[in-house]
C-alpha cells in the first residue's frame, strides 16, 4: 500500500528536496549550479554564464485583485523574478510570461497587465521574448527570467565565511506591514463611496504592491570594487533567508535586533496592529531587498547609506539573535509558508 504524504508535512523546501531526488543527477560540464540557489547557473561559453529563474504569482495566494491593479501585478511579476537574478549578481536579459486567465478577465485588463510588464522590463533592461496563455480557474502569472554574468562574478548563497558582516539593503518588514494595512482596509476598498485614506501608509503600501529588485546595488558594488562572499534576496523574510544562506555556506550567524533597519511607517503599523516591528522585519516576506555577507574591509568601501549591518557570520553553526535586553535567542527559520 502506498502512503501519501500531505505537502504540509514536508513543506515547500522539503518538497523541492524530494523532487530533486526524483530528477536524479544529470551531470553536465555546462551546469555550474542547479537547484538550490536563487537561480540556476549554466555556462554559455567565453567565460559567460546565464542564470535562470521562475516565479509564479497566484490570485488568492500572492495577490488580491481587489487591491492589486493589473499594471502593478505585471510589474511585480517581473520584479520578483529579476530579484532572483540580481541575487546571483547577474543582469536580467530575457523573460517569458505564462498567464492563467479566468473567463471574467477582459482583454483590456490583460493589456494593462502587459503595460506593467513592459514598464518593469524597460526599467531592468530585460525583454519579453515569448510566453503562454491558458484558461484557468484562478488568475496566475508565471514569469521566467534569464540573466547573464561573467562566471567569476556570480555570487552564490554558499560563500559566507566566519567573520563576514551580514548586511541588508533597504529596510525590512515594510511589505508585510503594507499588506497588513491593505487587508485591514479591504472592506473599505470594496465599496465605491468610502475609499480608505492610505496616505499615511503610502510608503509601506507601495513596498507591498510595487516592489523593486535591487539591480541598482549591483552597479554600486561594481563601482566600489566590492564583491560579497554570499548573496540571497529577501523574498520570505530575513529569518528564513539567513537560514538558507548559512546552511548553504556551512556557517552560523548572530543577528542583533537593534540593528534591523525598520521604516517609521512600519513602526507605526506595528503599533496600530499591536505587533512587534521586529516580527515584521524578521518574518515578513516580499521585501525583495538583498542579504549579503562580506568582510568588514570591503564593507568600508560602500556608501554607508546603501546598506545596514544586521549581524555577523559565525563559525558556530547556531543562528541566534541578540535582543535589546541583552538576551540571546535562537532565530527560528519561520518565513512565509505556502503549505
Ligand atoms: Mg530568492
Amino acid at each position: 500500500m502506498t502512503d501519501f504524504t500531505p505537502i504540509s508535512e514536508v513543506g515547500e523546501f522539503g518538497l523541492i528536496d524530494r523532487l530533486r531526488d526524483a530528477l536524479g543527477t544529470a551531470p553536465s560540464d555546462d551546469l555550474v549550479h542547479g537547484i538550490g540557489d536563487d537561480a540556476a547557473v549554466v555556462r554559455i561559453g567565453n567565460g559567460r554564464v546565464q542564470v535562470v529563474t521562475t516565479d509564479t504569482l497566484v490570485e488568492g495566494v500572492h495577490f488580491d485583485r481587489s487591491f492589486m491593479s493589473m499594471g502593478l501585478l505585471g510589474a511585480k511579476a517581473i520584479a520578483v523574478n529579476v530579484s532572483d537574478v540580481v541575487a546571483m549578481n547577474a543582469a536580467p536579459r530575457w523573460a517569458t510570461v505564462a498567464l492563467g486567465l479566468p473567463n471574467n478577465v477582459f482583454v483590456e485588463a490583460v493589456e494593462t497587465l502587459y503595460d506593467g510588464i513592459a514598464h518593469a522590463c524597460k526599467q531592468y533592461g530585460c525583454t519579453v521574448v515569448g510566453g503562454d496563455i491558458t484558461a484557468s480557474e484562478r488568475f496566475l502569472v508565471s514569469v521566467t527570467v534569464i540573466g547573464e554574468a561573467d562566471e567569476d562574478t556570480v555570487i552564490l548563497r554558499s560563500g559566507a565565511q566566519p567573520g563576514d558582516l551580514l548586511c541588508v539593503t533597504g529596510d525590512l518588514g515594510s511589505a508585510a506591514a503594507g499588506l497588513k494595512v491593505l487587508l485591514a482596509e479591504k472592506d473599505a476598498f470594496a465599496t465605491d463611496d468610502a475609499q480608505p485614506d492610505l496616505r499615511q501608509w503610502s510608503y509601506i503600501v507601495e513596498r507591498q504592491l510595487a516592489p523593486h529588485a535591487r539591480l541598482d546595488r549591483l552597479q554600486q558594488w561594481r563601482e566600489a570594487g566590492v564583491q560579497p562572499h554570499a548573496l540571497i534576496d529577501l523574498s520570505d523574510g530575513l529569518a528564513s533567508e539567513v537560514h538558507h544562506l548559512c546552511h548553504a555556506s556551512g556557517v552560523g550567524a548572530r543577528l542583533e535586533a537593534a540593528l534591523l533597519p525598520v521604516h517609521a511607517q512600519t513602526f507605526k503599523a506595528a503599533e496600530r496592529f499591536d505587533d512587534r516591528p521586529e516580527t515584521y522585519a524578521l518574518y515578513g516576506g516580499e521585501d525583495y531587498e538583498l542579504l549579503f555577507a562580506l568582510p568588514e574591509a570591503q564593507a568600508k568601501k560602500l556608501p554607508g547609506d546603501s546598506f545596514a549591518v544586521v549581524g555577523a557570520v559565525t563559525a558556530s553553526p547556531d543562528i541566534v539573535i541578540g535582543m535589546p535586553d541583552g538576551a540571546t535567542l535562537p532565530l527560528e527559520a519561520t518565513g512565509f509558508r505556502h503549505f
